[in-house]
């Protein structure tokens, strides 16, 4: 589960001390751009729009100095296609989303974006055109405002309030004395595990990426805000690519196909109620795990 957290966690650290958000984004590409290893071809591409169709093609991955997670993995994602990665815990799940936006490289394989190498786009382009929802999410001391429109300079008053109401925290900003205005973190307002969440949707919806990267929370939140989380994320997952390293049923079941991810790679897919009649992992975990919870 860590895995995509891995380098944000390094720009978690040097943004601590880094309050002022808009200067803190640009600073967030920076860093991540240090990820050894990863570099942009020198005539990199910087696409003028972008549909979401993924091919992952024989994608062989093991992290340095260890065996390989991912061995001849292939799958296709449709633009606007919505898939749950599911699995035993370890199998690769996150190993194969934090591949998209190149948080590491493949050791063989390729994978395209709109039928173009990712190695050939622009850092830059890849990034912006990838929105990463995590379940540690990462809000930094400052206002709502601020935490909501956080790399969006152009960001107006209308588009955030509208970003908020989508991701079902525009009420709890309004109760606020101090509305948008209202300082969360460390000396100011503390919020819930599900309110930071929301806010980083709210985030989500100003950015407006193609594609979306949702690394599900495990821990369990109250039913009513796991039902608004759950709603806004089934809004913003709307007309864009979506990958989830899924845990929840209900997302899992809406999902337009699902992958089940092994250690011996991509063992079965398709939509749930294909896969639930068959006699593959994915009944079993269903049996096993789903139909209590
Ligand atoms: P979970 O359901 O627990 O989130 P997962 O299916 O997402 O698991 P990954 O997190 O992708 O699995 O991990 C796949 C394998 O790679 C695991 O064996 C894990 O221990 C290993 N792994 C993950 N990150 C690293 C790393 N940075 N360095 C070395 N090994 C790693």
């Amino acid at each position: 589960t860590n895995l995509l957290y891995q380098p944000i966690n390094k720009l978690n650290t040097a943004l601590e001390s880094y309050t002022k958000g808009v200067a803190g984004f640009k600073r967030y590409l920076e860093i991540i751009d240090e990820v050894p290893d990863i570099r942009e071809a020198p005539d990199a591409i910087n696409l003028p729009s972008v549909r979401g169709d993924i091919h992952y093609k024989n994608i062989t991955f093991g992290y340095e100095g260890h065996a390989n997670v991912l061995s001849n993995v292939s799958f296709s994602i449709r633009a606007g296609e919505t898939v749950a990665f599911v699995g035993p815990s370890g199998a690769g799940k996150s190993t194969i989303c934090s591949l998209l936006p190149r948080f590491y490289d493949p050791g063989q394989g390729v994978i395209t974006l709109d039928g173009i190498d990712i190695k050939d786009l622009s850092l830059n382009c890849l990034r912006t055109n990838i929105g990463v929802v995590q379940q540690d999410v990462f809000l930094f001391s400052g206002t709502l405002r601020d935490n909501i429109a956080y790399g969006m300079l152009n960001a107006g008053e209308a588009e955030i309030w509208e970003a908020a109401r989508r991701a079902r925290i525009d009420d709890f900003i309004r109760s606020q004395p101090d509305g948008l205005d209202t300082v969360i973190g460390e000396r100011g307002v503390k919020l819930s595990g599900g309110q930071k969440q929301r806010v980083a949707i709210a985030r989500m919806f100003l950015k407006n990426p193609p594609i979306l990267i949702l690394d599900e929370a495990t821990s369990a939140l109250d039913t009513e805000t796991e039902l608004l989380i759950q709603q806004s994320l089934d809004e913003l997952s709307k007309g864009r690519t979506t990958l989830i390293i899924a845990h929840r049923l209900a997302t899992i079941k809406n999902a337009d196909r699902i992958i089940v991810v092994t250690d011996k790679g991509i063992s079965e897919q398709g939509h749930h109620n294909e896969l639930v009649t068959g006699n593959g992992l994915y009944s079993r975990l269903y049996t096993a795990q789903f139909r209590s919870g």
